[in-house]
């Protein structure tokens, strides 16, 4: 498939032209040139859908690398094993896990950018069209803004939690440059991805335990898988301060 491709910035009222669904022509196209990342949250819902624990999900539909410019695990789609490139869940009906599907597919043909204050932490998101010159979505679209495209796609949960991911990114750039190996890399990756091993583990933690590194005792409910997630991205953040913070041995989280 041709990957040609042209982003423009486009502003959150400015009104563009697409639809997508059984009715273009290239539907389902972008589902079998698969090249996915999948944030946390994506991870927890996906999960969720099938009805697996995070762990088995993992083994079954992921591949996992260095974040290329983080040094952080990051996590991809494993392809199908029918098609090189295609998603394990597109059927010829459409996507099998619709109401979970992940953040990029729900943002496309959105690409949405976030730059942080150095002064007050504060974020600003902007917006850039992606257009490629094998999605027809553009040619009989029904007018849209990024904002209207946010709220019918049901973004928000998803743009919130991966702005969670922030204070992770920004700490490890800050206090430990390359990959994240051993150990620190196992507890990273449990937290961001495998939730589910990582509550279970948690709770044989104690208040001592994560004062050592910086983080009050604040467990949320176990139920509340978002609220878990949250929490385990902020310890992730003060494990990596912690490991940076000076001391040469192992955490004990
Ligand atoms: S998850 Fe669904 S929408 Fe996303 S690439 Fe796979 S089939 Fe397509
Ligand atoms: S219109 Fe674009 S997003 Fe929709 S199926 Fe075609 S290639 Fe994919």
């Amino acid at each position: 498939m041709e990957r040609e491709s042209l982003f423009h910035s486009i502003a959150d009222n400015e009104v563009f032209y697409f639809s997508c669904g059984p009715q273009v022509p290239c539907y389902n196209a972008c589902c079998r040139d698969l090249n996915q990342f999948l944030a946390p949250y994506d991870v927890l819902r996906l999960a969720r859908h099938l009805e697996m624990h995070t762990g088995d999900f993992l083994a079954a539909y992921s591949l996992c690398h260095d974040g290329p410019q983080t040094g952080l695990p990051v996590v991809t789609l494993k392809p199908a094993e029918s098609g090189e490139k295609q998603c394990p869940f597109v059927a010829a009906e459409g996507c099998r896990v619709y109401e979970n599907r992940p953040g990029s597919c729900r943002m496309y043909p959105l690409a949405r950018m976030l730059r942080r204050a150095r002064n007050d932490g504060s974020l600003t998101e902007s917006y850039a069209l992606i257009r490629e010159a094998h999605c027809r979505g553009f040619e009989q679209g029904s007018p849209m803004t990024a904002r209207q495209w946010i709220a019918d796609q049901g973004l928000q949960p998803y743009n919130e939690l991966n702005d969670a991911m922030i204070d992770v990114i920004s700490v490890k750039q800050q206090y430990r440059p390359g990959p994240v190996k051993g150990v620190l890399g196992e507890k990273l990756f449990a937290a961001l991805y495998d939730i589910d091993a990582w509550k279970t583990d948690f709770r044989s933690r104690t208040v001592d335990d994560c004062r050592q590194i910086g983080l009050s005792f604040e467990a949320p409910e176990a139920a509340d898988d978002e609220e878990v997630l949250r929490f385990a991205m902020q310890y992730a953040a003060a494990l990596l301060r912690y490991e940076a913070g000076g001391s040469r041995q192992e955490a004990h989280m």
